[in-house]
């Protein structure tokens, strides 16, 4: 299925155009980060995340991707259709200069067995969420989601902080290997179940993972002692969660927290089943996928039951967004849904305010153009929000760069056109040495239908109503995005979610700064309008308080 080509690819760096303007070289920048080894989870199969997202559908749509935006004027559109570019449109300057959808089937259809039928001819590509449109920033991204959501658990439940207390979790892939980390900025000590040793290797090789250890006992001598001690540390634990997790409900062992973050979305691609190690599970893959996917299942199963378990037994336990609960009720475990999902148990107010994750790049390469936008940020906002500038401060000693410098914070409606216009000044003056790349996950407030993660428990029920992420990507394009993408099943799974994405880039000019002042707005400002909409009283106060126009909501 997956073409593999030893190649390596890197973003230029530094102010020399490939392409005629900063717009498209954004884009082609963009597209090679998401692929640079540094970043990519295996990019000799173009595989960037997040068991099988990809940035392009072959190397020979990757090299015509390139090859086309260094030729692409300022008044054309480059159209993507899963990973390879399909056609080149006039339109005009303010238009996005590519337009993305991936993995986009009609409902009826919309099944990873179709899915993979139409991969394995060539026809389609799984984009996850920032793979396939261009923004993903490696572990630099997911550490302050990852950082966020326990520190609003450690409100809830600890007094503010997990100093003393065990998370317990598995998967150290792209997204997952940022989860080492975040326990011990929140104070924790981790224990992570890994099943395959490079990424455990990869992971304490970068400083995420403080330790790791094959020997189940070991590692929990290891956790009692910082636990005991009120010490953060990270162990990895080399084995299978759905062996691992039973094992340790069986002896008795119960942790404050549990969590996951295997690629339990995917279980052909992304889950190994118990029992297996990864040469004999890539093995079985190869030459029986669907034996592999009746026993990924089943360890699905299994694997939550030992979470439900936890809970019964005191556990915090939450779905960190990787859909396994739904997986493991497809296998026949009814009480799969006994725990709540990350966003309505801790997010979902930050969504009211269309509040997300907001990221920018220095297309310089230069991290001092990072620092420098830090200290703007921390300047505007970090007075009257005192958790950003906590996070901006941790994250300047302690986020490893990865591929082009990047950051991330929670910005909402009001704040990020106010960013992006100071970043675009900052570029015009020469205070930066390159454009900036504005974007965001699809982890969203309202360009995202995904009812067992970003839209789970709404309000009015409106979960599975797709409608609010066409109309994102639709009024990002009126907007002047550099570029939109539609997605489907990122996070959670083919059948599972409809998704979109947009990114706008700061190169200084005065058409940058319209496309900045209007994206940066109808971006964040759809999703205090999808709150509002579903009856959340704080969004209803934050539109009206924001001047945000809501027809439905006026005397
Ligand atoms: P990945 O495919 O890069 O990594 C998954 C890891 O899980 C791999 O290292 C794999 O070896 C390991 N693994 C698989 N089965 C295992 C098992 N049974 N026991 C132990 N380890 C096992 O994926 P990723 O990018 O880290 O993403 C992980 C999941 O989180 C995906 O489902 C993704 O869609 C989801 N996700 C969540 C968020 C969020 O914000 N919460 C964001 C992005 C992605």
């Amino acid at each position: 299925m997956s073409q593999v080509t030893s190649r390596t690819v890197r973003a230029p760096r530094g102010t020399t155009l490939s392409c005629r303007g900063w717009q498209q070289e954004a884009a082609m920048r963009m597209l090679m980060n998401n692929l640079d080894p540094e970043v990519a989870e295996k990019p000799d199969e173009l595989i960037v995340y997040g068991g099988s997202g990809k940035a392009a559908r072959s190397w020979e749509a990757f090299d015509r991707i390139v090859e086309t935006l260094k030729d692409l004027k300022d008044d054309e559109t480059l159209l993507v259709q899963s990973g390879k570019p399909v056609a080149v449109f006039e339109t005009h300057d303010r238009a996005p200069r590519v337009l993305i959808a991936n993995s986009l089937l009609v409902p009826r259809w919309a099944t990873w067995e179709h899915f993979w039928e139409l991969e394995g001819k060539g026809l389609i590509m799984f984009g996850q969420m920032t793979a396939g449109s261009w923004i993903y920033i490696g572990a630099q991204g997911i550490i302050q989601g990852t950082y966020e959501t326990l520190a609003s658990l450690a409100r809830q439940h600890f007094g503010g902080s997990l100093a003393g207390r065990v998370v317990l979790t598995g998967g150290m892939g792209g997204m997952g290997g940022a989860q080492p980390l975040a326990i011990t900025m929140n104070g924790g000590v981790g224990l992570i179940i890994e099943v395959d040793e490079r990424r455990i290797r990869r992971r304490v090789e970068k400083g995420l993972c403080d330790r790791w250890t094959a020997d189940l006992d070991e590692a929990l001598r290891w956790v009692a002692e910082a636990r005991r001690k009120k010490e953060p540390l990270s162990v990895a634990v080399l084995g299978n969660c759905a062996d691992v997790e039973p094992e340790l409900v069986r002896r008795g062992w119960t942790p404050d927290v549990v969590t996951d973050q295997t690629s339990a979305h995917d279980a052909l691609n992304g889950y190994v089943p118990a029992g297996l190690s990864v040469p004999h599970a890539e093995a079985l893959r190869a030459k029986d996928p669907q034996e592999y996917v009746r026993r990924a299942m089943e360890s699905m199963a299994v694997h939550c039951r030992a979470m439900v378990d936890f809970q019964k037994a005191g556990s915090v336990v939450f779905d960190y967004g990787n859909n396994l609960r739904g997986q493991a009720k497809e296998a026949g475990f009814e009480e799969a849904f006994a725990y709540p999902g990350f966003v309505p148990a801790y997010i979902r107010p930050l969504f009211e305010e269309g509040k997300g994750p907001f990221r920018w790049v220095a297309l310089s390469g230069e991290p001092e153009d990072i620092h420098r936008t830090d200290e703007v940020i921390l300047r505007e906002f970090g007075e009257q929000n005192e958790g950003l500038a906590r996070w901006l401060r941790l994250a300047r000693d302690r986020v490893p760069l990865q591929g082009l410098p990047a950051r991330i914070c929670w910005l909402g409606y009001g704040e990020r056109d106010r960013a992006g216009l100071l970043f675009n000044r900052m570029v015009k003056t020469g205070e930066l040495k390159a454009p900036i790349v504005i974007g965001r996950d699809h982890l969203d407030a309202g360009s995202v239908a995904s009812p067992n993660r970003e839209t789970e428990g709404m309000r009015d029920g409106s979960d599975a109503i797709a409608d609010w992420p066409i109309l994102n990507a639709l009024v990002n394009t009126a907007a002047g995005a550099s570029w939109v993408s539609v997605h489907h099943g990122g996070g959670v799974g083919i059948g599972y979610a409809l998704h979109a994405g947009q990114v706008v880039v700061a190169d200084g000019s005065e058409n940058a700064e319209w496309r900045l002042a209007h994206v940066l707005r109808t971006d964040p400002g759809l999703g205090v309008v999808r709150h509002a909409d579903a009856g959340y009283e704080h969004a209803q106060e934050v539109a009206r308080e924001r001047g945000i126009r809501m027809p439905s909501l006026e005397d």
